[in-house]
């Protein structure tokens, strides 16, 4: 019986156990997921035809009851400095954005894991567009396939995505089970193989999933800290009233300490004029975070329509910086990148052309998508 369009499997996103559990219920060798997943995410290859190695009937019965759908690109965008912005419309209409930054040493890649935000956090842009729906496993890892194939390949390379960091749209632990999946296949040697520490998950603070995350996998972790007390950050990041620093800083611990993970948290925080940049601020998250192995990522607020924040003085992040610096603290200050394209942290306002109108009309579906710049290894 061959499967309708809306009920056909799409294996873009599929973790190699779940293929290879799908193929034993059609009566065929479960090992066939691992040559599927090297030709789908190693070779690029969509077409089942072109799958040599893959017996005939099952590549019948894949065509028939399978599919690799990935997002389609509305828009592309590069900037001066090599990075790219992806608009990228899914196939409900929703649109979403990643962000491309190139380094000497790497290429990191910028990914969305819902389309709009539930968690309301007062400086950031995507919080104004409310919260839409998660994304599938296959509409995350079809960012990175998407970024891989329009890529040049740098030399001494095999492919141009070496970093993926998830820092655009949305908070990946509420979207729990399509982000565990689509990192299953980020690390899997057969599909990405990229190391744990060249994956970034970025979370405000949902510390019952971070628990959780750490029962399933240790990739790097970036928290979005932004204040060094309750009082402030209940303002800054509502979900504190919920989980607040003291369960934060203890599940960051939790995460790192737990199996044999070596690696420290990175701190983020948006420096906001006149509110959470203020030297004595910069002392209290000094003895906030005394005991807490990390490194401190600091990221000037870049301002959008309607937003009541400013960007601090360079002199006054400095400032900031030099404070943590003295105390030992592995500190960044990010660098705004892609700005000619409005892909900087916080700017990148969701674009696509509307078709149904003449030329290109631009239409807001959301904002910010944030470059995360020196976050891993
Ligand atoms: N929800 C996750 C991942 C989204 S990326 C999280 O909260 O970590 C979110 C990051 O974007 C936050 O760390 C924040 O620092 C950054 N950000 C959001 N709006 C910003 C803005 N206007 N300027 C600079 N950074 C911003």
């Amino acid at each position: 019986m061959s499967a309708t369009p809306a009920n056909r499997l799409n294996l873009l996103g599929m973790r190699r156990q779940r293929l290879a559990e799908q193929f034993e219920q059609w009566g065929e060798r479960g090992f066939r997921a691992t040559q599927l997943v090297k030709w789908i995410h190693q070779r690029g290859v969509l077409d089942f035809d072109s799958m040599t190695d893959i017996s005939k009937s099952l590549r019948a019965r894949l065509a028939e009851r399978a599919e690799i759908v990935l997002p389609e690109i509305a828009l592309e965008r590069s900037s001066d400095d090599g990075t790219v912005k992806w608009v990228l419309r899914l196939a409900d209409g929703n649109a979403i954005e990643t962000v491309f930054i190139p380094e000497d040493d790497r290429g990191t890649l910028c990914i969305s894991s819902q389309v709009g935000c539930a968690l309301d956090c007062t400086f950031c842009s995507t919080a104004q567009q409310g919260f839409n729906r998660n994304l599938t496993a296959h509409e995350i890892i079809g960012q990175i396939w998407l970024a891989n194939s329009r890529l040049p390949v740098p030399e001494g390379r095999s492919r141009a995505v070496t970093n993926v960091v998830f820092m655009g749209m949305g908070e990946p632990l509420a979207n729990f089970d399509a982000v565990v999946e689509a990192i299953d296949l980020m690390l899997d040697d057969n599909a990405y193989g990229l190391s744990k520490r060249r994956v970034t998950l970025s979370t405000s603070g949902l510390v019952p999933a971070l628990d959780r995350l750490g029962q399933v996998t240790d990739v790097a972790l970036a928290v979005s800290l932004h204040a060094p007390n309750d009082a402030l950050r209940d303002r800054l990041v509502p979900i504190n009233r919920k989980y607040p620093i003291r369960e934060l800083l203890d599940a960051c611990r939790r995460y790192t300490r737990d199996g044999a993970r070596h690696h420290r948290v990175t701190f983020e925080y948006v420096l906001l004029a006149g509110i959470n940049d203020q030297p004595a601020q910069a002392r209290e998250l000094i003895a906030l975070l005394r005991d807490v192995p990390c490194k401190i990522n600091l990221i000037p607020f870049n301002s959008f329509p309607g937003s009541p924040f400013v960007r601090p003085s360079m002199d006054a992040v400095r400032t900031f910086e030099r404070l943590l610096d003295d105390a030992g603290f592995v500190t960044i200050v990010r660098r705004t990148r892609g700005d000619d394209i409005d892909a900087a942290c916080g700017q990148l306002v969701g674009q696509v052309a509307d078709r149904s109108s003449r030329g290109v009309r631009m239409i807001r579906l959301h904002a910010e998508l944030p470059p995360r710049l020196g976050v891993s290894a």
